[in-house]
């Protein structure tokens, strides 16, 4: 059985030499455990902050350990009173071939709304992230207009479909180079497309919502963050998600260089961890199903093959690799 270490800290953008597969042997379940074999683990970009020695909502991942993240296996071996041998669950020892769990540690999915690997995307944070920062984080209310940028990625392929849903008229959607903008507006139910590649952000929004943004979703932070900030409204908000565009600096950032219009525009900016509002996964699980059901909402992947090219999936998620939610197939 192998599974993937962390044998040094990445300086900027992280290198294959800061990895390393290692073969262990197939643990024996204990009592009150089941055995797991991985079928599915997720690669994220939050995984990046951890790979630092650095304070942060998650600890950092140890070294010369097997790093952890979401993953969906089936139970090979179960000491673990109803939870037979063939349950599908989803856990947190990602990185890795088996996984041994005690209660507590695992929920089983239900496979019959979806298949069991998007209970690591549009069924579960990544989708929920979507959902918490367009209802509660930034509300989005009846006939505005919002902006999403990373559309085309896990969080991003979901946020329109669900903005549209809480009340949206026009969702504009940014990514990386004309494959992306295209599929985010022919099927990710985005209005228009910003490509942020061919540079100026803030032209591209202005020209796709002249009358400005409402919403701003923020999965880069750096000049998306300023061009939503030049093109919000009065009253707009900010869900800042994330900062992808910074993972891998090596200096602070510094922020955008036109924060004070928050103050006239009377901007709310509020950022958040989606974890912290699991209160609102049964709606969100209700509302997933019934859209997935619809054809609305996709379970949009990209699949990298086997626990050796696991590092190979998450260094091409950081540079776009990715539509869609990045998953391991192992
Ligand atoms: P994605 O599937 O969106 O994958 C990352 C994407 O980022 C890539 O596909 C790439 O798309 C884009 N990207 C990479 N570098 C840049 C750059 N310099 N500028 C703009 N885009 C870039 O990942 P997720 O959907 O899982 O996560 C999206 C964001 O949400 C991340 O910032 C993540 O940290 C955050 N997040 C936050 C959570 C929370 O609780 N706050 C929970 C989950 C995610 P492209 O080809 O378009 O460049």
């Amino acid at each position: 059985s192998s599974e993937v270490h962390l044998v040094a800290r990445p300086e900027g953008e992280p290198e294959p030499s800061d990895f390393a597969l290692v073969e262990t042997t197939v643990p024996d379940p204990g009592p009150d455990e089941v055995l797991v074999r991985n079928d599915w683990i997720s690669v994220d970009p939050y995984m990046r902050g951890r790979m630092n020695d650095a304070e942060s909502y998650v600890p950092p991942f140890e070294l010369d350990e097997a790093m952890t993240g979401g993953a969906v296996g089936t139970v090979v071996e179960s000491n673990l009173d109803g939870v037979p041998a063939g349950t599908t669950v989803r856990h947190f020892l990602g990185w890795r071939e088996h996984a041994l769990l005690g209660k507590g540690r695992f929920e089983v999915v239900d496979a019959s709304i979806a298949p069991p690997q998007a209970y690591l995307g549009v069924l579960g944070l990544t989708g929920l992230t979507a959902y918490a920062g367009l209802k509660r984080i930034a509300p989005v209310g009846e006939g505005e207009v919002v902006f999403v940028s990373g559309a085309a990625g896990a969080v991003g392929s979901t946020a329109a479909v669900l903005a549209k849903c809480l009340g949206a008229s026009r969702v504009i959607g940014s990514a990386g180079g004309p494959e992306k903008t295209g599929r985010i507006v022919e099927e990710f139910e985005y209005d228009a497309a910003v490509d942020y590649k061919k540079g100026d952000v803030e032209g591209q929004l202005r020209a796709a919502a002249p009358d400005g943004i409402d919403v701003y979703f923020d999965n880069v932070g750096g000049d998306h963050l300023r061009a939503a900030l030049a093109v919000l409204r009065t009253d707009g908000r900010i869900a800042m998600c994330g900062a992808i565009s910074q993972y891998n600096a090596t200096e602070p950032v510094p922020g955008p260089d036109n924060l004070f219009l928050a103050v006239g525009k009377r901007l709310t900016l509020r950022g958040f961890i989606a974890g912290d509002h699991g209160d609102l996964a049964p709606e969100y699980t209700r509302l997933a199903a019934k859209l997935l059901r619809e054809g609305r909402l996709r379970s949009e992947e990209t699949v990298v093959e086997g626990i050796g090219n696991a590092v190979d999936a998450f260094l091409g998620l950081l540079r776009g690799a990715n539509t869609g939610k990045m998953l391991v197939r192992l």
